[in-house]
């Protein structure tokens, strides 16, 4: 059980009000909120530790480059990875994809595959629509079941030597719906594919362990795990990220510049040219020990069981459609009002009236939106300080809703 007043007295933002109403933070999808530790952990690093990292001979340089290795020790002990060598700092999940995707701009030809899903996340689709048009290789969708989860019969009959790539998401955005992600890589690795699985969503609800996964790349945004915006991961494994080219050149990334080439820096600096998000990315590390230190299982039951209620009492409601009803789903919950014309916009309007901040819209998740015949839906989204007191006070503004837009 947790300790949820506790944990609330630790989230200054909650305790203001919106439009007049105790702030109801449902939109925990699109970025959660920061602990007092957290905040106090950037005002520190600028107080005490502010420098520029790895280049310096001076105390407080040479300070903030062990603090921000030890925060990559962090990251490695978090998902399990085999060597910090294999954690490159990005600026988020977007980063992180794209640095896949052009660095395998040299692995892949005309004439291969790369496999992503329809419910994935802009993020992990418009990159490699890039690397195939640059390569001439082509994109193949694994389609949702009728049911609302991932058909992995067709998914079968898609993988074939041509498939290089195959990029999924661990818990979707739009939906909620966890997908067996395991099975996916399994499957992949007989054809010698390698896999990237969008993480965003998952890190701040489950314990992630990529040797368990036997996952290739393993991309996530530290703003989504209580920590700052601007910071992200890429986990890789080593051998694969050596023969990738980099991603972006300039300071820290290499090892001697002449005027005509370079050589390259040893991992993970190949990846990390320029002055990273030194103090985004040391703050990671305190919000990975937040979250530790109550428990992923204790955070994962925790939002399991709030969308689990929240589930079951919008489906009272007739005049609520759920999308993927009944598939196991972790931290969010999509619906919609099934009243003609109207638009999930309406509803989030009517709800922030309340104090209830909800998502509506694609998500950033158009492909799904157009194969479920929708523009978009009302998502609601919960993290740890959230409360059954929560739920019921999104039903009573749904109910709310319905009555004015009826
Ligand atoms: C938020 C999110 C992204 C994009 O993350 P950024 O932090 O915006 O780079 C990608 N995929 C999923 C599933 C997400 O939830």
């Amino acid at each position: 059980m947790l300790n949820q007043s506790a944990i609330i007295r630790q989230f200054p933002i909650l305790q203001q009000k919106i439009n007049g109403q105790a702030l109801v933070y449902l939109d925990n999808g699109a970025t959660v909120q920061k602990p007092q530790r957290v905040i106090d952990a950037i005002a520190n690093y600028y107080s005490t530790t502010n420098s520029n990292v790895h280049r310096g001979i001076h105390t407080l340089s040479q300070n903030a480059t062990i603090a921000m290795e030890k925060a990559r020790e962090k990251v490695k002990a978090y998902i399990n990875a085999k060597k910090p060598k294999e954690i490159n700092f990005t600026y988020g999940t977007t980063d992180a994809i794209n640095l896949v995707a052009t660095g395998f701009t040299s692995l892949l030809q005309k004439g291969d595959e790369i496999i992503i899903t329809e419910i994935e996340h802009h993020s992990n689709i418009v990159p490699w629509q890039i690397l195939a048009q640059r390569t001439g290789a082509e994109i193949k969708y694994i389609p949702l079941t009728l049911e609302g989860k991932l058909d992995l019969d067709k998914y079968k009959s898609l993988l074939t030597d041509k498939t290089k790539m195959v990029a999924v998401n661990h818990v979707s955005n739009a939906l909620g719906i966890v997908n067996p992600v395991k099975e996916i890589i399994d499957l992949a690795h007989e054809k010698k594919a390698w896999v990237l699985v969008d993480g965003a969503q998952a890190v701040a609800q489950m314990k992630v362990d990529v040797q368990e996964l036997d996952v290739d790349f393993y991309a996530f945004s530290g703003h989504k795990m209580y920590g700052p915006t601007g910071t992200g991961i890429l986990y890789g494994k080593e051998e694969i990220l050596k023969q990738m080219s980099p991603y972006r050149g300039g300071g820290e990334m290499i090892e001697t510049v002449e005027m005509k080439a370079s050589t390259y820096a040893d991992l993970p600096f190949k990846f990390e040219a320029g002055t990273p998000n030194i103090c985004g990315n040391i703050v990671l590390a305190e919000a990975i020990d937040f979250m530790l230190d109550i428990g992923m299982e204790n955070i994962s039951g925790h939002k399991k069981s709030l969308v689990t209620l929240a589930e079951e009492k919008l489906a009272e409601l007739p005049e609520v459609e759920i999308y993927s009803p009944n598939m196991p789903k972790s931290g969010a919950i999509s619906f919609n009002l099934k009243l003609n014309g109207v638009h999930p916009s309406d509803v989030g309007m009517i709800l922030d009236k309340q104090g209830i901040a909800v998502r509506t819209g694609h998500h950033c998740c158009q492909p799904i939106m157009a194969r479920l015949g929708i523009l978009g839906t009302v998502r609601a989204s919960f993290a740890v300080y959230n409360t059954a007191e929560d739920v019921d006070k999104l039903v009573a503004g749904v109910k709310k809703a319905i009555t004015f837009l009826r």
